[in-house]
Parts: C-alpha cells; structure tokens; sequence
C-alpha cells in the first residue's frame, strides 16, 4: 500500500472522519458508540463532514442504527481473522479503509486496544496522534483535545499538527445533545491488497471476571476505597451493584490491597469513567481519583469522615460509616425495585 498516496489523497478530502467501532465477543462497545455520537455532533458544527465506521470481527449489528444515531456508513470485516485482535491485521485493515475513503480523521473511544492500535497507525499513516475529550472554540469549531496534566491540577489542548489525525476520546467524550435518529447502512467490508494470513495469532484469552462489567462502560458505579475495609466489604457494593445494573470501580488504595483487580481503578493511573451516577463509598477524594470521575453526572459520597475532599466534588453527601449505610441502602433500593 502506497502510505504517501493515502496522505495526499486526504489533503482533498479533509471532512471525511472515519470511526472505529470496537466489538467484544460480538457487541459493540457502548463507549465506541458514545465516540460515534461525538463524532457526529462535531461533524454537524465544522461543516457536515462524511462520517463512516469500521466494525472489524463478526458482531451483532441488528441494533447498531438504532443505538448510533445519525447518518453514515458502518464497514464491517465480518470475518473471523478479526474476531481477536491483532496488531498486524487491525493494522493493515484500518489503513486499507482510510485510503479506500480518503479519511483525513480517524477516531477512537480509548481503550487498551485502541492505546496499542493507534500509535501504530500514527507512525504509518504520519499522523497526530491526540487523546482527551473533545474540545470546541466559542464559535463550535473544533479546537482539539483536551486533557487533565500534572495530576489533574491542570488542563491542556491538543491541536493536530499534521494533515491527518488520529484522536482517543475519553469517556467524558460525550455528544452534548441528542443525536437524531438517521439512515446507518451498514455494508460488508471486503478485504483487498494482502491477506491477512501470515500476521501473529492471539494464542490464548485468560478472562479474569466473566461476570464483571467494565467500569468505562457503564451508566453507573459504584466505587470504593479504603474505607470499605476488607474485600469482604465489597460485597456489599457487588450487591448494590447488581441491584443497580452498574460496575463496581475502586480506588487505588483498594487495588494496591488487592481487594479489587486494577481493571476496576478509577483515577489518573487507572481508568476516566462517564457515568450518569457514580457513588463513592470510603473513597477520601485525592486529585488522582477525582481525576477519573470529572466527566461523570451525579456524585454520591458516603464518607465517615464530614471534611473530605469528596464532599466538595459530590451531589449529595453521607457522613456515615459504608458499614451501616450501605446495607440500609441496599434494603431501600430492593424495596424501591419490588415496587416498581
Ligand atoms: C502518581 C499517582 C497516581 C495515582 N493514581 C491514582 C488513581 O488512578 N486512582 C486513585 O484512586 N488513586 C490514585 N493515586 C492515589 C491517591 O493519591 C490516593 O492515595 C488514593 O486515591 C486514596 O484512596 P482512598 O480514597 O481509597 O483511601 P484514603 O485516602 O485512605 O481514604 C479512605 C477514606 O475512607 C473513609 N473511611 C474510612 N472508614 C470508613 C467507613 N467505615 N465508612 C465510610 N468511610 C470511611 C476515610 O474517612 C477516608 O476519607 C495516585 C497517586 C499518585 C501519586
């Protein structure tokens, strides 16, 4: 593939953004779907660039319209050599439909996959690589990408430098307004120039929780730190959890016990979380955790302890101990749901 000819081929079709829809185990990841709506509500304000998808790996797709939103093309490698990923392969297919489209802007939602793909592309495709949430001036143009530095104490904007660009959206990336229901098509793929034969092979997948939904994902969560105590105490915050529909997220405090798994840290050094509820259960509030919830809606703490620093990022507050507030909480949200 002629890497120069995908350059200059872009530098004519500058509004053409191309999404990357990640799928696991055949569904498509809420936070893929939340970067489609970014996308779309950044298209509409620089001008109604053309917005398409690659979806690669066999995936359910029957709702895919329903859930996106908006309008444009999802491309889907429905074939099994991507079911798992591998670096080559994904490599080689994201490049095959920037050029087959003459994207100037690719997309992702951040994850592990996406933090390993996309530098690799970046070299390939000589591109700028930024991370952050979306950013826009006053006049709604796209201004670039924003993200906390230094420990969250402050924020930086990222523009790219080079004609194609390449962007991780965080999770607090979320489209602003309601994206209006449009026509997906959703067409298959088809694979040209080299196979992907002759590329490594993911050899095996260890799923450590099958049960356990990811904290990135999800609407709501329920987190803890040190002042659950034990790993018993989060039992009770699995049950509220279940109750909820939600995750269960931690401090680092928490990880480094070893009462949770680090796929589960919220903070600096573990993952940014968007939910529209997130419950902070004996968690003190230091600047590398709130530094994972800025994006998130409505901020309950409970908390022994009526000065910490949570309290001045919460909601709604509980000066109690997570010990008795949470089984009673617990109680009144089954009540609440046996009721409904
Ligand atoms: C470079 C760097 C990166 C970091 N990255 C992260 C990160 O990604 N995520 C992260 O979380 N931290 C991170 N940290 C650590 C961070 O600074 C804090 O040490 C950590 O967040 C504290 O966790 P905690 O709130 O669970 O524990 P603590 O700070 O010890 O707070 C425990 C809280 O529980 C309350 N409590 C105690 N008992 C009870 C009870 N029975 N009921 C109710 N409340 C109770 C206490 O009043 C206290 O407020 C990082 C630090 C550094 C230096």
């Amino acid at each position: 593939m002629n890497f120069h000819s995908v350059e200059q081929e872009n530098i004519e079709y500058m509004n053409r953004f191309l999404v990357f829809l990640e799928q696991r185990q055949g569904v498509v990841k809420q936070a893929s779907i939340e970067a489609w709506k970014s996308v779309q509500e950044l298209a509409a304000r620089s001008g109604g660039a053309v917005i398409s998808a690659l979806l690669p790996g066999p995936a359910d797709t029957s709702r895919l319209e329903e859930l996106m939103g908006g309008d444009g093309v999802v491309c889907h490698a429905d074939d099994e050599a991507f079911r798992l990923y591998t670096p080559e392969g994904y490599v080689h297919l994201v490049m095959e439909r920037m050029a087959g489209e003459g994207c100037s802007a690719l997309f992702f939602a951040d994850s592990a996959l996406a933090r390993d793909l996309a530098p690799r592309l970046s070299v390939r495709l000589r591109a700028s690589l930024l991370s952050g949430r979306l950013s826009l001036s006053a006049a709604g143009e796209v201004a670039g990408c924003t993200r906390h530095v230094y420990a969250a104490s402050a924020e930086a904007t990222f523009v790219p430098a080079r004609p194609i660009s390449i962007t991780l959206l965080s999770s607090g990336s979320r489209a602003s307004s309601a994206i209006p229901g449009g026509t997906i098509t959703i067409k298959p793929h088809a694979l040209c120039g080299a196979s992907v034969d002759g590329f490594s092979q993911l050899a095996h997948r260890i799923v450590m929780r099958r049960d356990a939904r990811d904290v990135a994902e999800a609407g709501i969560v329920v987190a803890g730190g040190r002042g659950m105590g034990s790993e018993k105490g989060f039992a009770l915050l699995d049950e509220l959890a279940e109750l909820l529909g939600g995750a269960v997220g931690a401090s680092r405090a928490a990880v480094d016990a070893g009462w949770r798994p680090h796929a589960s840290q919220i903070g600096q050094t573990g993952k940014s979380v968007a939910p529209a509820l997130y419950i902070a259960c004996g968690i003190s509030g230091a600047i590398q955790h709130l530094a994972g919830i800025g994006s998130a809606g409505m901020v309950v703490a409970i908390n022994t302890d009526m000065h910490a620093p949570v309290f001045d990022v919460a909601d709604y507050g509980i000066v109690g101990d997570v010990g008795q507030v949470l089984p009673r909480l617990n109680d009144a949200v089954r009540e609440f749901l046996k009721k409904k």
